[in-house]
């Protein structure tokens, strides 16, 4: 467990066991269950299910969206708080139905509501949401179908709130609404003149794609006056990005929002419901700093902070305490899903040992190598590794220019790389490792091939650096012996994990076990529930993975409740427009043509067919 910093990341929902294994450990009934990851890997395999598999454990959503409004309770009554919290989920950061459904499902007792962002949410949103008293806010563009949509829904009851991006909404909105006779609720997001550090940052701050600067806030209120229609104008929103590690940030952003929502009550709008949008943030490295994958704040005090700065500044004008509603996603699904895999194979860079005597036509640079190596100890391993660089070069010079045999060099490479191994061991001696040498372990780490494609399951580490938690899922009884990076099977060589999380920050190599003759060894990648599955694309047409929601027992016992299939290999072909029908036609046919040829019998073309249409059929993964 301290190889791998599992407690500090973890949230309390995810442990190692006495035997080793990782446990899912939600909190039910008042105790904390155990639920071992590679006993339900086990059953998953008896069930036919093939890695890669995304596991969701229903428990730890519903556990979140409770202590997301259970904080906001506790915080709101801690001050005194006038009004009530509402939670919108964005349905942008994980859109898959089980989730929507689950989170309507549990949410139901808190009146948590949905964020839609485009037409294909909002019909989502309307058709899964069923409380009247549950927030439904549209953002995003809209158009007249979605803006008739929207009213036709107000008037069935719903509590639909179609925020103002642009100034040049209003216009369609005013016009459809009159046109149907159907007031809507409306609400303007704002852009704020606060920026926030962290990976999400350009959705703040004055250049922001998004959202009203002041004077068109103002220009929209004219516009309403003059409609006679102020009175619609319910909300105030802003966004300030995901993912924001900084409370202070948090704390600015509310701030400059109680200014610009009291304005608005200035002016006449009856207001009542303030928006603070996403970016509480999970830390994911477990660090609880600042820093990019991280945060400085626990929930209670992102609550706490909220609740008491818009207190303060509204009590301040003696406006009436809003309703506050947030937009969080990231925080509400990041750990509600592991993404688990098991590894095909490993290669290694190990060098032979060093020969005991050299060659007789040995040239003098590789017997200079030779000594290099001979005479590293832990007092000269930097200079000696600057002399191995050097004499490595000249001897490839030589190469080049024929002075040098291929037998020779290879000789060469391999004392290059003895060297390198040994420093690597002489290094992990000491505390503190010379900043020129950090990058050895990386260059001799092995690689592990792992059965997943980085590009639909965390497609974020690949696009912008991000970093997941991942570590074996069992064996967590023995010390990791080996170092090592993680390529996926798409063949891409953007295509790896080169950054994991280890208890003092982000290291360059994951220590990992050595693999077993007949055993397969698996992995996890942990708090991939937001944004990583909708991202995901089809690099090398590998597909959707096989889903598995997981609901556990107070008693430990769990029952899989829904699995989903991944794409077969017919299926992402037919995404990108291939009929398989035809492609079978096609092969066939060159097939008969093998036949007709000689090249193959017709019994060989009955056999061929046969592999292609089961690989048709087939998982896009690696199948045992
Ligand atoms: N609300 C809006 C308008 C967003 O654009 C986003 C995503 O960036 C969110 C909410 C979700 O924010 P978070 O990822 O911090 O939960």
């Amino acid at each position: 467990a301290e190889v791998y910093g599992i407690r500090n990341w973890g949230a309390g929902y995810f442990d190692v066991s006495r035997e080793g294994h990782v446990v899912i450990t939600p909190f039910l009934d008042n105790k904390k269950v155990r639920v071992s990851i590679p006993k339900i890997i086990k059953g998953l395999r008896e069930r036919g299910l093939d890695m890669p598999v995304l596991l969701r454990v229903e428990n730890i959503l519903d556990s979140q969206i409770s202590l997301l409004h259970h904080s906001f309770r506790a915080a709101m009554d801690k001050v005194g708080y006038k009004n009530v919290f509402r939670g919108v989920y964005p349905i942008k950061v994980n859109q898959q139905e089980q989730v929507i459904e689950e989170i309507t499902r549990h949410g139901g007792k808190y009146h948590h509501g949905l964020e839609a962002g485009s037409k294909a949410e909002l019909i989502a949103a309307l058709a899964m949401l069923r409380d009247p008293e549950a927030c439904l806010i549209c953002n995003g563009y809209k158009d007249e179908e979605f803006i008739d949509l929207g009213l036709f829904a107000r008037k069935m009851g719903y509590n639909i709130f179609f925020v103002l991006e642009m100034p040049s909404e209003l216009e369609l909105i005013l016009e459809r609404a009159k046109a149907l006779g159907i007031e809507p609720l409306l609400g303007a997001r704002m852009k704020l003149a606060a920026k926030a550090g962290g990976h999400w940052t350009e959705s703040g701050g004055d250049r922001s794609i998004f959202g009203l600067d002041t004077a068109q806030l103002v220009q929209v209120v004219d516009k309403l006056k003059s409609e006679n229609m102020l009175s619609c104008l319910r909300l105030l929103h802003y966004h300030l990005g995901s993912q924001i590690p900084n409370i202070r940030d948090i704390r600015t952003a509310v701030l400059e929002a109680c200014r610009v929502y009291c304005g608005l009550v200035d002016e006449g709008a009856p207001m009542g419901y303030l928006d603070l949008g996403g970016g509480l943030a999970v830390d994911y490295d477990g660090s609880h700093t600042n820093y990019v994958n991280s945060r400085n704040y626990t929930l209670d005090e992102y609550c706490a902070d909220v609740v008491e700065a818009v207190m303060e500044s509204l009590d301040e004008k003696g406006v009436e305490h809003p309703v506050i509603i947030t937009e969080s996603g990231r925080a509400l699904v990041a750990y509600y899903s592991v993404l688990l895999f098991n590894i095909l194979d490993t290669s290694r860079f190990e060098a032979a040992p060093l020969p005991k005597k050299l060659p007789e036509d040995t040239p003098t640079l590789i017997e200079n190598l030779y000594i290099a190596a001979k005479s590293m100890s832990v007092r000269n391993v930097q200079e000696s590794l600057n002399d191995a660089v050097y004499y490595r070069d000249e001897i490839r010079g030589l190469f080049r220019h024929g002075h040098v045999t291929l037998r020779q060099r290879a000789l060469a490479e391999n004392v290059f790389w003895h060297m390198v191994n040994q420093a690597a061991v002489l290094l992990r001696q000491l505390k503190q490792v010379p900043p020129e040498l950090e990058d050895l372990e990386e260059a001799i780490a092995d690689i592990y091939y792992a059965n997943m494609s980085v590009f639909q399951s965390v497609p974020d580490s690949w696009a912008i650096g991000q970093v997941f938690p991942i570590m074996p899922v069992h064996r967590l009884d023995e010390m990791p012996s080996r170092r090592a990076i993680l390529a996926d099977i798409t063949c891409d060589c953007d295509g790896k994990i080169d950054r994991f999380i280890d208890p003092h920050g982000v290291a360059k190599v994951l220590p990992v076990h050595d693999l077993k003759d007949n055993e397969e060894y698996f992995l996890g990648a942990f708090l991939v529930g937001a944004y990583q599955e909708t991202l995901g694309d089809l690099h090398n047409l590998l597909g959707d993975t096989n889903v598995v929601s997981l609901r556990i027992r107070e008693d430990g016992s769990y029952d899989f409740v829904r699995e989903v299939e991944g794409d077969t290999v017919a299926d992402v072909l037919a995404y990108v427009e291939y009929n398989p029908k035809k492609l079978h036609t096609k092969f066939r046919e060159t097939a008969e043509k093998a036949v007709r040829e000689g090249r193959i019998t017709a019994r060989e073309r009955r056999e061929i067919m046969r592999a292609f249409e089961d690989g048709m059929r087939g998982y896009t993964y690696f199948e045992r």
